[in-house]
């Protein structure tokens, strides 16, 4: 029988943590490993499978176009993107939008706009202003933006143009803020961070500066976006919009895509020639991001993602009240954190996974849960069960 454990260490770069299974199949938010072990799974990919998984809508929308017309380039036109442009122009407050095939792409493409537009209309301003331990991607442009020093620092020197300042300090903002500053790009909710949540007033004090220095604000709604935090794209629940917005993730419900959105007067500074992707839009992934979006919009999801969440969140602040190392519960929609008061969540991580729960250590100290926003109660239910029971087994040992 094949070791797939021992061939991954010695065939792939060893750049990744993995969890110790090699999951084979799944069905909604359940997954089984190749020993037949059964798992609810709360990581769902990070964040991407907002259907779960084998989705009949997804699968069905890929499979039937894969057997019409995988991929034919930018050099024609096809439909799928077409029909999924229309449908996120509809629904958000944005005019246009590019395709990719990853968050990292679409963060590089927002970057490459502000730059373009700032060329145009701000004297070369090409600056862009991100927050510590907000997540843009991992290649060297997306990185400069990451507000993660321990991620830069071996890859340098990175592009220049980018000034982390700490998360929620609008005051932070505004001294960095000079002639040279094209935008200001944050998360709206910090998601590879800790889930960390704007402070209220925070994102609005962020477009207000924004208009009072002709500058652009930039979302980056990767994790955030597709109705993962109970609306379509997070920036709605904060009554504040973005002049660029960035999605990829959950956006074709687990095919690779990427995209950035931007309003016609920003849009129109990216001129033939000026950028391209040979993959970005393929009728593949956008076909399936069609379906996806669509079946999110026209089933409301993010309707049962807020309930969803109202659903967890009770019974997580209850573990909050009755655990000790349980410090804080945070997120919004199913995009939450477990906090604890000491660097437990591997420990709590492993734990779970042995009883039949799939989760994420976002932090030394705080596990993540994103379930596919169609999870269902008993799920819910019985992802707590466990998560209570691993955290009672895991740190029963350690007085606090
Ligand atoms: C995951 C993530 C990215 C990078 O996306 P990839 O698809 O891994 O390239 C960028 N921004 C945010 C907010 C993310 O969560």
């Amino acid at each position: 029988m094949t070791d797939w454990v021992a061939d991954e260490q010695q065939y792939l770069f060893q750049n990744y943590g993995r969890q110790p299974i090699v999951l084979d199949r799944g069905e909604g938010t359940r997954v089984w490993d190749t020993e037949g072990h059964e798992y609810l799974d709360f990581v769902g990919g990070v964040a991407v499978n907002i259907l779960g998984h084998a989705h009949p809508v997804v699968a069905k929308a890929a499979a039937e176009q894969a057997q019409t017309l995988i991929h034919a380039s930018n050099l024609f036109y096809t439909k799928p993107m077409i029909q999924l442009a229309k449908l996120l122009v509809e629904n958000s407050c944005l005019d246009r939008v590019f395709f990719c095939n990853s968050g990292t792409e679409a963060v590089e493409g927002a970057i490459k706009l502000a730059r373009r537009w700032g060329l145009d209309t701000r004297n070369g301003a090409h600056e862009i202003i991100t927050t510590i331990d907000g997540f843009h991607g991992r290649s060297l442009g997306a990185l400069a933006a990451t507000g993660n020093a321990r991620y830069r620092e071996p890859f340098g020197p990175l592009m220049p143009g980018f000034h982390h300042v700490p998360w929620n300090d609008l005051d932070q903002i505004k001294a960095a803020t000079n002639e040279k500053t094209a935008a200001i790009m944050v998360e709206p909710i910090q998601g590879e961070g800790g889930v960390n949540m704007p402070a209220p007033g925070y994102l609005q004090g962020i477009r207000d500066w924004c208009n009072e220095k002709g500058i652009l604000l930039i979302f980056d709604e990767v994790q955030t976006g597709i109705g993962r935090t109970g609306s379509l794209f997070a920036y709605e629940q904060e009554g504040v919009e973005p002049d660029i917005m960035t999605l990829a993730k959950g956006l074709a419900g687990g095919v690779a895509i990427g995209a950035f959105m931007a309003r016609e007067s920003i849009a129109s500074h990216l001129v033939k020639g000026d950028h391209g992707s040979t993959f970005g839009g393929n009728a593949l992934a956008a076909a399936a991001g069609y379906a996806t979006v669509k079946h999110v919009i026209d089933e409301d999801l993010s309707g049962r993602c807020r309930a969803a969440s109202d659903r967890l969140m009770a019974r997580l602040r209850s573990m909050e009240d009755r655990f000790d190392v349980v410090t804080e519960v945070r997120g919004r929609g199913l995009l939450i954190a477990v906090a604890f008061s000491r660097d437990c969540a591997t420990d709590v991580m492993d734990a779970c996974r042995r009883k039949g729960l799939l989760v994420n250590n976002v932090r030394p100290n705080a596990i993540r849960l994103m379930p596919p926003l169609n999870v269902t109660d008993d799920e819910l239910d019985r992802a707590c069960d466990i998560l209570e029971e691993a955290i009672a087994a895991s740190t029963a040992a350690v007085t606090k």
